[in-house]
């Protein structure tokens, strides 16, 4: 057999794996990497950065000295392996869990959507109803749409959700107040530009299934204080970790049917190679790999032609006075869409003195990415003073603007038609990172997934077959006639 012998949906033939080189030191590299070496296999991870976390990561910001997360990152109840991830690391207690959201209007109204007693998907109900945001009207097209996700989630039929919301008599507040706050935050896309499929499964799998499935998590530690953890699983496990290296080139030997990657400083030799990349570098890496590609690899090439970014802006805001005392809100009506109050949320931050940290993020926030720093930041104060007016007389200390213009992909409509498996054209060579056949939008739970199903894909090539990705939460209440 050839070594670019097209096997796409088959497992390679690789019989005999020891030694795995995973690239990308990202959720879905490490956390590949964390279950590869648990299961025996001898890891070497490289990764380009100094640090770990990929897109999920946290460092000192130049222009302010302090650590900031490259974005307030958030995770739901319903992440199952992303927690099981966590409880390897043996970090799942530094998630703080919330079971209520604050909605904010300008003027500094605030509803909250928490669980009551009801069943699910009742569970919300009573909050929901007494939502000083939304008018009677509102609430019962919202009720409407969403139990015609009670059935279950409908397949992408190419329909943008904006469309379907037009379709299903949607008022336009309910869709600023209520579908598009959520799905911002989700999706990171507008919502003509995402597949009801996706659209639906943000609702049915975190706000109906059950109460804890909507649950929100947020880290209490810098974010690459967090995921350094898997650096210290790897070793501990006999693996290795390479940071700084960004790898150029491949080569692979018939004889001992083993991979050498490369940077500029050095090589490493495997019998196996887990790329856990995002799309953009894979694109830059598919004309390293050996020459004469099957039709495998070109459709590989066609298909990462089909993915585009949306970008997120987080905005990073240090005053010399306390704000306010909540500890996260989305903001209604404004171009700022969530407040996270670092200082409550991470301990480590809080000190004597009376100053706080917010983070703004906004997401999809294309309209932010021409702007200037000193625009961005003169929006947000302005708007950030509608929901707290003490911003007026509060002194700006210090300030950060993170604009990520490759944040996410978008979940387009029939985007899931080009995202690929894990097993390649290559023997021996898998694919992980958001982007890939996951079933979930780009968030930590669909790289860890990516991760997980890399290092099935990878076992079961090896004659060894293990499970690693685990079952979603169950459901529960009514919910439970719906399945
Ligand atoms: C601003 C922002 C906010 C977000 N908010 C959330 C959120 O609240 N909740 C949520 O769940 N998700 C959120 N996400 C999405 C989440 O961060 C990503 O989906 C996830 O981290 C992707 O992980 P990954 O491992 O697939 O890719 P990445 O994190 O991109 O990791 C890939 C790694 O590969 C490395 N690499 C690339 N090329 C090479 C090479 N040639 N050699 C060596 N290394 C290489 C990169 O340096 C990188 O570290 C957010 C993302 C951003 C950017």
């Amino acid at each position: 057999m050839t070594l670019a012998e097209p096997m796409a949906n088959k497992p390679t033939d690789t019989h005999g794996i020891r030694d795995v080189a995973v690239v990308g030191g990202g959720l879905a590299g490490l956390s590949a990497a964390c279950a590869l070496v648990e299961s025996g296999y001898r890891v070497h991870l490289v990764e380009r950065r100094p640090y770990v976390g990929g897109r999920a990561s946290s460092y000192e910001h130049p222009g302010t000295g302090e650590v900031v997360d490259n974005c307030q990152h958030v995770l739901l109840g319903c992440c199952t392996n992303l927690i099981a991830f966590y409880k390897q690391l043996g970090v799942a207690d530094r998630i703080r869990w919330f079971d209520r959201i604050a909605f904010l209007e300008p003027g500094g109204r605030k509803s909250l959507l928490r669980p009551g007693s009801l069943p699910a998907p009742l569970h919300n109900a009573f909050s929901f109803l007494r939502s000083s945001t939304l008018s009677l009207t509102d609430k019962f097209a919202i009720s409407r749409g969403m139990m015609s996700f009670l059935r279950g989630v409908p397949a992408d039929g190419g329909e943008n959700f904006a469309a379907w919301l037009a379709r299903h008599g949607q008022t336009r507040r309910a869709i600023d107040r209520f579908w598009n706050p959520v799905l911002a935050s989700a999706l990171n896309e507008d919502l003509d530009r995402v597949s009801v499929h996706y659209a639906a499964m943000v609702f049915r799998t975190s706000f109906m299934q059950s109460a804890q499935a909507g649950w929100m998590g947020v880290p209490t530690i810098p974010l690459s204080e967090l995921y350094s953890h898997a650096v210290g699983f790897i070793q501990s496990h006999g693996g290795e970790v390479g940071l700084r290296k960004s790898v150029d080139s491949f080569q692979y030997d018939e004889g001992s049917r083993r991979w050498r990657i490369g940077d500029e400083d050095g090589s490493v030799e495997a019998d196996a190679v887990v790329l856990a990349v995002p799309f953009e570098s894979m694109q830059k890496l598919l004309p390293l790999l050996p020459a004469s590609p099957g039709p495998a690899s070109a459709s590989l090439a066609e298909k990462l032609g089909h993915f585009q970014h949306s970008p997120i802006t987080g905005i990073h805001l240090w005053f010399d006075r306390r704000i306010t005392d909540l500890e996260h809100a989305v903001l209604l009506d404004t171009t700022i869409q969530w407040m996270y109050n670092k200082t409550l949320l991470q301990p480590q931050r809080r000190s004597d003195d009376a100053g706080s940290y917010l983070e703004l993020v906004v997401s999809a926030s294309k309209s932010l990415v021409p702007l200037s720093r000193q625009e961005i930041l003169d929006l947000a104060l302005r708007e950030l003073a509608e929901f707290f007016p003490v911003v007026r007389e509060a002194k700006l200390l210090k300030a950060a603007v993170v604009k990520e213009v490759r944040a996410t992909f978008s979940v387009s409509p029939g985007l899931d038609a080009y995202r690929p498996g894990p097993v390649t054209a290559w023997r021996g060579i898998f694919l992980a990172g958001d982007w890939t056949a996951t079933g979930w939008p780009s968030t930590m739970e669909g790289a860890v997934r990516s991760g997980y199903l890399a290092a099935e894909a990878l076992t079961e090539a090896d004659g060894n077959p293990r499970k690693y990705l685990r079952p979603d939460l169950p459901a529960q209440g009514l919910m439970r006639l719906f399945q």
